[in-house]
């Protein structure tokens, strides 16, 4: 029985209801007046679906005003059924998918019941026919039908005939007739020419009670709140395989997004970027060697005279520079290959396992343009490295060099007295490593190759225990850096300038390329950032579309008690099933992928690590269509989003 007393209800300063009391017991109950006269509105607000009003409303003692969301929906799934003017069935759902909703909330599905109710409203024969191929008047019997699956205490039928043609207006009254002899029946409409003597009937003017006519109150038993009022993970998946087969279109449409944007974001997560510097790099390596790489620090030296004006580099003037400690610091350096001392040597003679081998002095610093085998002097010890040509005069291969221990005598320049004086020291050292000692040089836009045959690289202690025997005072050993990439490169020379030290090398070749490089790799960066975005966006955009388009299907699952929790398990239900559907189906297109992402973006995506941050990748954007979808039923409310039969 609902108790209503003194309601009032203002939309902008205007009145739908004003001061109505009335009591509704069991029985049929018609609400009547003229369009405007308040009568939806006093459904809503003994529905709960208005709980904004002055006043007071309650149904078996319980107010109606207080109802929280959680009990609001076990009203809607146990007590209160809702029949309208334009039936809010699941359109692409078939009738008894349609019928079964209210039931997904209980524990057990009640399909028997389902087909008497069916049967009973003769509709049972088009049980498994889509809802949106149904006319009018079997379309308001299937709603009948799912809302007598709660079987509720009280129908309230907001002019549930005004759709209908007269047949079928007749047909769903004697329904609503038949049904209201064990519950409370509630409906609204314009056609008096349904209404018998016997029933009640309570006309509304102005948002004002007119009158009531034949009220014989039926009191109605307090409300049952005890029942189970919950939604089971296999019914979420039963709910979205449904969804899932009656809407296949919004399936695939879910599904690519999510896997488009994975992969569009593998691309950029996974080192798509390769530029066209890398390659061009390699082109000059090709051509001018590694040693393209090295920078040279030499206390002094006399620069080439006018190198296109080069003045910052290299100076039109003999330098002198105190490279003092730079070795130490640069030898252990995280930008650094390797180091090697740049000692210029003469007369040198070397005696390996007996016999003794004389070595042409070029009259050039060393050079090394690779090593070919072994490892450079770690600096423990007395190490060499040797060039190749001596291997070769040895007549053994680069392999076998390495361990031999060499008897080395030469003679070295001291400055120290401001001229160069020859003073000779021997050494004893191990081979540790075999060195290219090409040199390239350009000269008059010819390229030219010789190999610098006297270039030996001792380690620290050997060499200084050479200039120890050799009187060369000073820590300014000339040596060189061979840097790791044409970036380090650049940075160890502005270092180095920095610091008022100009190193010598060949860095207008490299600088021009770290230039480039640093150019597209940002350009490639805010590519990347920009495409992550967007599909990211794209996913967020295509879900709240969705969403929104569902509004009225999710006011369709509230009207039938699923609360926000139940939905949230549905939507982890429906996200999942394209997640995974997603993800089989990167795995199983994943090679004609690959094709498009090698074409476009030059990623691999076939291999296990690709294919496992996809999957991944595919996951994450699905937990923001989870989150996307939300917003959608979350602020979905049944009143606006269904609805009723005014006129
Ligand atoms: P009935 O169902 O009897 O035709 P309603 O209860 O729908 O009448 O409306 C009663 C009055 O309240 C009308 O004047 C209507 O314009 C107004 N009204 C109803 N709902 C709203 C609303 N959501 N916002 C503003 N005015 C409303
Ligand atoms: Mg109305």
């Amino acid at each position: 029985m609902f108790e209503i007393k003194n309601v009032t209800k203002k939309y902008k300063g205007e009145f739908a209801l004003n001061n109505v009391t009335v009591e509704i017991g069991k029985g049929l109950n018609f609400i009547v007046g003229a369009s405007g006269s308040g009568k939806t509105t006093l459904l809503k607000i003994m529905s709960g679906m208005e709980q904004d009003f002055d006043g007071e409303v309650s149904y078996g003692g319980k107010d109606i005003k207080a109802l929280t969301n959680q009990e609001k929906s076990y009203f809607y799934n146990n007590i209160f059924g809702f029949v309208w003017q334009d039936f809010n069935l699941i359109e692409d759902f078939t009738v008894l998918e349609n019928v079964l909703l209210p039931q997904y909330l209980k524990d057990d599905q009640q399909t028997k019941n389902a087909e008497k109710i069916l049967k009973e409203l003769k509709i049972f024969d088009i049980a498994s026919q889509k809802v949106k191929n149904l006319s009018g008047g079997q379309k308001q019997r299937v709603a009948i039908a799912r809302e007598l699956m709660k079987n509720p205490q009280v129908i309230i039928a907001d002019e549930p005939t005004s759709a209908l043609d007269e047949k079928n207006s007749k047909i769903t009254m004697d329904i609503l007739r038949e049904i209201s002899k064990s519950r409370t029946v509630i409906v609204v409409t314009h056609d008096t020419s349904l209404i018998s003597d016997k029933d009640n009937v309570f006309e509304l003017d102005k948002g004002e009670l007119f009158s009531s006519v034949g009220n014989k109150l039926v009191k109605t038993s307090e409300p049952n709140m005890r029942k189970n009022h919950s939604l089971s993970l296999k019914n979420a998946f039963s709910i979205a395989r449904t969804g899932i087969k009656r809407n296949i279109g919004r399936f695939t449409v879910s599904t690519l997004s999510l896997m488009m944007a994975a992969i569009l974001l593998l691309t950029t997560l996974g080192g798509a970027i390769n530029t066209n510097s890398q390659d061009a790099f390699e082109k000059l390596i090709d051509t001018y060697g590694e040693g393209l790489l090295d920078l040279s620090i030499v206390g002094s030296f006399t620069s080439a005279e006018g190198t296109e004006g080069n003045e910052d580099d290299q100076p039109n003037a003999d330098v002198s520079q105190d490279i003092g400690g730079l070795y130490e610091k640069y030898a252990s350096d995280e930008r650094v290959a390797f180091t090697a001392f740049l000692q210029a040597m003469d007369n040198i003679s070397v005696t390996v396992d007996g016999k003794n081998y004389t070595v042409e002095s070029s009259g050039n610093a060393p050079v090394i343009n690779k090593l070919v085998t072994g490892e450079m002097p770690s600096g423990a010890g007395n190490e060499v490295v040797v060039p190749e040509s001596f291997v070769r005069t040895l007549g053994i291969d680069n392999d076998q060099a390495i361990g031999k221990e060499i008897d080395f005598s030469v003679s070295m320049y001291n400055w120290d007295t401001g001229s160069p004086v020859l003073k000779d020291a021997t050494i004893k050292a191990t081979i540790v490593g075999v060195a290219d000692t090409t040199a390239v040089y350009e000269y008059e836009d010819q390229m030219m190759e010789f190999s610098v045959d006297d270039s030996f690289f001792f380690s620290k202690t050997a060499l200084d225990d050479l200039r120890n025997q050799t009187e060369i005072k000073g820590d300014g050993i000339n040596f060189l850096i061979r840097a790791k990439s044409p970036a380090d490169l650049i940075s160890i020379k502005d270092e180095l300038n920095e610091q008022g030290i100009v190193p010598l090398g060949r860095f207008e070749l490299v600088e021009d390329i770290v230039r480039l490089n640093t150019q597209t790799t940002e350009q490639t960066g805010s590519a990347s950032t920009t495409i992550g975005f967007l599909s990211v966006v794209m996913v967020m955009a295509i879900f709240l579309i969705t969403g929104v388009m569902r509004k009225r299907e999710y006011a369709i699952y509230k009207v039938s008690g699923f609360n926000n929790r139940h939905l949230n398990l549905l939507n982890v239900a429906e996200t999942l099933t394209v997640a995974i559907t997603g993800i089989l189906l990167m795995l199983v297109t994943s090679p004609l992928i690959n094709v498009a992402t090698e074409a476009l973006f030059s990623v691999n995506i076939l291999n296990a690590e690709m294919l496992t941050k996809g999957m991944l990748l595919i996951l994450g954007v699905a937990v923001i269509a989870y989150g996307t979808t939300v917003l959608a039923y979350v602020r979905t409310n049944i009143a606006t989003a269904l609805k009723k039969g005014d006129r």
